[in-house]
């Protein structure tokens, strides 16, 4: 088990200058060449993994071209050309209604405030987050996803279990320049080595200040059970 810095702030950085050393290019996975395609991709990617999404957009980007191209195709026809991605049916539908309300809403322009954003089908507040920093270059807040998740909680930064707490107490104690860089740094070390179910924790740089360290740590504070 390793020692956590004396308080989550200086844990929070600790953690960000050593992964920012590991990972010097993270930034988002997702491909897309503009507001909707992102959206669309980041709607898409829930339960989903980016590298599926990639296929499956590289085609849809293709043949739909804005906002109308998405609304007036059948919905039947929008969800097989989405087959591969999970839960496509109800992602095809969320996409529609987006897609409408953005038509007649905002004329024709993905949103750039949490509240607009929020409001469209399919879109959370980790959603908004990622279409405001990439899409708009507004950083209000941090994207907790699965790995955010289960990586703040096995370091110790926080012990809250819902996204949106785990991102209000992030929120305090990341600095504000990092609050977007510490979400893609959090999914480099997730995918790379501190995986859901096997995070190779001797070959891990955080290995000395992570209290969920496999070595002598007995429990997953992640998920609060043994190892
Ligand atoms: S890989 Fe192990 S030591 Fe590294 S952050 Fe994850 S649980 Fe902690």
């Amino acid at each position: 088990m390793g020692t956590p810095r004396e308080t989550r702030a200086e844990q929070a950085e600790e953690v960000i200058e050593r992964l920012e050393a590991e990972y010097p290019d993270s930034t988002i996975s997702l491909r897309y060449s503009n507001r909707l395609e992102l959206l669309i991709a980041v709607i898409l990617s829930a339960q989903c993994t980016d590298e599926r999404v990639n296929r499956e957009t590289e085609h849809l980007f293709e043949k739909y071209d804005g906002p109308a191209d998405y609304v007036e195709v059948p919905q039947d026809e929008l969800a097989a050309d989405l087959d591969s991605i999970t839960y496509y049916n109800n992602k095809a539908g969320y996409i529609q209604s987006a897609c409408e309300a953005i038509l007649e809403d905002h004329g024709g322009e993905v949103p750039d405030t949490m509240d607009e954003l929020t409001e469209l089908s399919g879109v959370g507040r980790k959603t908004a987050n990622v279409v405001l920093q990439h899409g708009h270059d507004v950083v209000e807040g941090i994207v907790v996803d699965t790995h955010v998740q289960r990586l703040s909680r096995r370091l110790g930064l926080t012990e809250e279990k819902r996204p949106e707490a785990i991102e209000q107490e992030l929120m305090g104690i990341v600095p504000e320049g990092y609050w977007q860089q510490f979400t893609h740094l959090c999914i480099d070390h997730g995918r790379a080595i501190c995986t859901a179910r096997n995070p190779d924790c001797s070959g891990c740089v955080l290995a000395d200040i992570c209290p969920s360290e496999k070595g002598d740590s007995d429990v997953d504070l992640a998920s609060g059970e043994p190892w």
